[in-house]
């Protein structure tokens, strides 16, 4: 069911492309290959289009297959790209239509009085093809109609006011520059009147489910004076493990909603550690790592609207464990107060 739910999704996600690129399927199996070929290609644009690159910046980093970004295997070329594209002037056209949808405002959403979610996700480090569709799948779960945001110049106050629910799973730097690799070269991307939006749509009775580096959202390096954003959100970022390292997670509370369904599980990933800073919040998980235990979820609220923090998100396997699953589902459904 999922499986037919995902697909559901990923046509919709995709009816733009299709229809830009005037795609008429002759058969089955080639609207099949068509259809993998353009989302890989919404993908790899999407890993830069999170990065705040232009898209002459894009079209220089997907003419070239290379292993830049850790050398990840997902980020070389675009397979099926000479079947579709004759030339590079014909893949050049499908990266700039793709950069286009990708960087348009997100149409409004129908006004049927359904709660709805923007999903911010996708940087540096956590490319979008790898975060979306496990987060597709835990809000169909949920019942709860997501769009996905890769451009962060689209988050605006207008555009967040057409949703009941923020999630975020991205930290706050752009790297526009390809071949710029030091950290300190990193831009900071939020506005103050970004950040302001979002606190006010927090405090207006909206929820914000941040995932993982979302509380590296804005820098954690003033640690005596955090950002705003980081107050309302309840901590901001430390450090973290090793990319592949195992650690065991522990729930606190199995009697809030958002642990609801989940015993301890063990997962592999980065092992976040953050900094708490609200006093208020209900600790519901905690990880432990190499001897070291850390915070991994928690809740709180801000003003008329919910909060929920998740540590999980660097790849897509531990987003995809079942327990995982669960708590995004029904952390989504939490800070939407249906629960
Ligand atoms: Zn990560």
């Amino acid at each position: 069911m999922f499986v037919v739910q995902a697909l559901a999704r990923f046509f919709a996600a995709l009816t733009p492309l299709v229809v830009m690129f005037g795609c008429a399927p002759r058969g089955r199996d080639d609207f099949a290959a068509r259809f993998g070929y353009l989302i890989l290609l919404r993908d790899q644009v999407a890993a830069q289009v999170c990065q705040g690159r232009s898209l002459e910046a894009t079209l220089a980093q997907l003419l070239t297959p290379h292993t830049e970004d850790y050398g990840r295997p997902y980020l070389v070329g675009v397979p099926g790209r000479e079947k579709f594209a004759r030339d590079d002037r014909e893949f050049a056209r499908d990266v700039a239509v793709a950069y286009r949808v990708l960087t348009a405002e997100p149409a409004a959403p129908p006004n049927d009085g359904k709660p709805r979610a923007l999903a911010l996700i996708g940087d540096h480090y956590h490319p979008p093809g790898l975060i979306r569709p496990p987060i597709e799948v835990a809000m169909d779960d949920a019942g709860i109609p997501t769009e996905f945001l890769c451009d962060v110049t689209k988050l605006t106050a207008p555009i967040l006011g057409r949703y009941r629910l923020l999630i975020i799973l991205r930290d706050g730097v752009n790297w526009p520059d390809p071949d710029e690799k030091s950290f300190s070269k990193a831009k900071w991307w939020m506005t103050k009147e970004q950040e302001q939006a979002i606190i006010a749509f927090v405090r207006a009775g909206g929820g914000l489910l941040a995932l993982h580096n979302a509380n590296a959202l804005k820098p954690w390096a003033e640690k005596q004076d955090p950002a705003p954003l980081l107050r309302v959100l309840g901590s901001q970022y430390d450090s973290h493990g090793a990319p592949r390292e195992g650690y065991r997670v522990r729930v606190l509370r199995s009697d809030h909603p958002i642990t609801r369904g989940v015993a301890d599980f063990t997962a592999t990933g980065e092992h976040h550690r953050p900094r708490p800073l609200a006093t208020d919040m209900v600790r519901l998980l905690e990880s432990t790592a190499e001897g070291e235990t850390c915070l991994a979820g928690y809740a709180r609220t801000e003003g008329k609207g919910r909060i929920a923090y998740l540590a999980f998100g660097h790849t897509r396997e531990v987003l995809d464990l079942p327990d995982v699953q669960r708590l995004l589902a029904n952390a989504a459904r939490w800070c939407l107060g249906k629960d």
